[in-house]
């Protein structure tokens, strides 16, 4: 397997090399062709989803397939304005001159991808890399592997195999990749393996880029449309069962309006999927035997006051069902608050002021997003100015990260560098500073030997 990967990363390092992925035409070319992909792979791909994660195929044609192809499509708009130049101003002691700033494409980068949206966190950090002009390999997560399976199939058919791969496995297989150079590292996943990473990257010098995750918070206010949020909220939570990055991972809601939050909140997973969610096509599973077995234990550990829907007595470990959870009275020590949930379950925090809420939010680690429901635009600044998170929404939740001039990343714990438009583009560029100098006039001011003349012009003008 060794030699197999590292004949892989000489191969794209030889494309590269030629000069072939450097061009506007050549990178456009493999962006629409991998939109194709996703059009014409679109019932494999959507039949692989449903078995790896029991994801309903209209839940990933929104969020997996069209959301890449929505960036693929803004990526061509704008690919010929990001490639293009920027002049810089030259000071008058260095002219005449002309300076600019040149972005070009890295080299050979590497995608490690995630399991919880396998086509998505593969396919698109991907397609930055393709507009960025590099050859890229991506590496699916093994626990979707059905999905890898499929993409591992579909891109050899549609992209250039000599600049786009494919490579299936494991750690182990990770491992590998991790040993070779690269001229850009991309990894989505926990913060486990994203040490491993760094470290591997480290010994090459190898940048990265970490999307990570962490507990990210929703905070309610009492001035708030109640409706509106338990629906979004309650979309945005249990959404792919909540094994969403992005996901609210608890809610901090004022006191005044804890009550009837969670009724509606109940009302509106009925809503969405009846009064068995098991019975639903439109609610997931969780990923694995492990992660079904975390979340119960995060359940059976308690530290809450009352299970307000779902829980453990209907959950069905055969199929990894675990219903749509909402806990009440949670403590901020009990276990479900100790770690990201990834997972159906969604603890409600009641707090007297929305000071408090910062305060909580401010105590933690930096989170990849937060989200604030209020009707006051004073009260969602307030938050948004006081508080550091990757990305945040006012007033719903997750649909930021559908929004392609939005940089996507974290801050602090919850990861480093960011991708989604332009921001992907710049990931997988390098910014050459160029200055150029015509070869006359060549005015010997700054040039020994360093005369009281020279110096006393030298000082007017610098
Ligand atoms: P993971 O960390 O287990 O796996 C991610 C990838 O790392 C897989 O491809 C896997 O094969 C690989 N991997 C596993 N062990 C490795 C090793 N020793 N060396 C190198 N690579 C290795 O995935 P996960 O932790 O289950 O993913 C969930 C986490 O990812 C959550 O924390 C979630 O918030 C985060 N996430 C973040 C984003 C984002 O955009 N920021 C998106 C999705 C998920």
């Amino acid at each position: 397997m060794t030699t197999e990967i590292a004949k892989t990363v000489a191969m794209l390092r030889d494309t590269f090399d030629s000069g072939q992925t450097r061009s506007a035409a050549w990178r456009k070319d493999q962006l629409k062709r991998l939109s194709r992909l996703l059009t014409e792979g679109e019932d494999e791909l959507c039949r692989a989803m449903r078995e790896d994660l029991g994801k309903a195929p209209a839940e990933s044609w929104v969020s997996e397939l069209r959301l890449v192809q929505r960036e693929i499509t803004h990526m061509l708009h704008h690919l010929d304005g990001w490639m293009r130049p920027d002049h810089v101003h030259v000071p008058v002691v260095l002219q005449p001159a002309r300076a600019k700033i040149v972005p070009e494409p890295l080299g050979v980068a590497l995608v490690i991808a995630p399991w919880n949206y396998p086509v998505q966190l593969l396919l698109l950090p991907m397609a930055s890399a393709i507009a960025a002009g590099n050859t890229v390999v991506g590496k699916p997560s093994e626990l979707a592997p059905a999905t890898s399976a499929a993409v591992a199939k579909l891109i050899p058919s549609h992209l250039d195999q000599d600049a786009v791969a494919i490579v299936e496995g494991g750690a182990e297989v990770a491992t590998s990749l991790l040993a070779e150079r690269f001229d850009h590292i991309f990894y989505t996943g926990g913060a486990r393996v994203a040490h491993v990473v760094m470290e591997a990257a480290a010994k090459h010098l190898t940048p990265v880029t970490l999307e990570l995750g962490g507990k990210s918070p929703a905070i309610v206010d009492k001035d708030v449309n109640l409706d509106v949020t338990a629906r979004r909220l309650a979309y945005g939570k249990f959404v792919n069962a909540g094994q969403t990055c992005v996901a609210p991972d608890y809610i901090l809601v004022h006191g005044d309006v804890e009550l009837p939050l969670l009724e509606r909140l109940s009302a509106m997973v009925e809503e969405f999927y009846g009064k068995d969610p098991k019975a639903s096509p439109d609610y997931g599973r969780i990923v694995n035997d492990q992660h079904f077995h975390r979340l119960q234990g995060l359940l059976d550990a308690g530290g809450y006051a009352e299970t307000v829907i779902g829980g453990t007595a209907s959950a069905d470990p055969t199929q990894r069902y675990l219903p749509p959870t909402i806990l009440r009275g949670v403590s901020p020590d009990a276990p479900v608050m100790q770690e990201e949930i990834f997972g159906p379950i969604l603890p409600v925090i009641s707090v007297p002021t929305i000071d408090s809420a910062i305060g909580f939010v401010n105590q933690r680690p930096k989170p990849l997003s937060l989200y604030v429901f209020t009707s006051h635009d004073r009260v969602a600044d307030d938050v948004l100015a006081r508080t550091s998170s990757g990305s945040a929404c006012v007033n719903s939740c997750i649909v930021q990260f559908a929004v392609p001039g939005l940089p996507i990343g974290g801050v602090g714990e919850s990861g480093m560098g960011a991708y989604h438009g332009r921001w992907g583009f710049e990931t997988f560029s390098h910014r050459k500073a160029v200055m150029t100098k015509p070869t006359l006039p060549e005015p010997p001011l700054q040039y020994p030997p360093y005369t009281k003349l020279r110096q006393r012009l030298l000082r007017r003008i610098y």
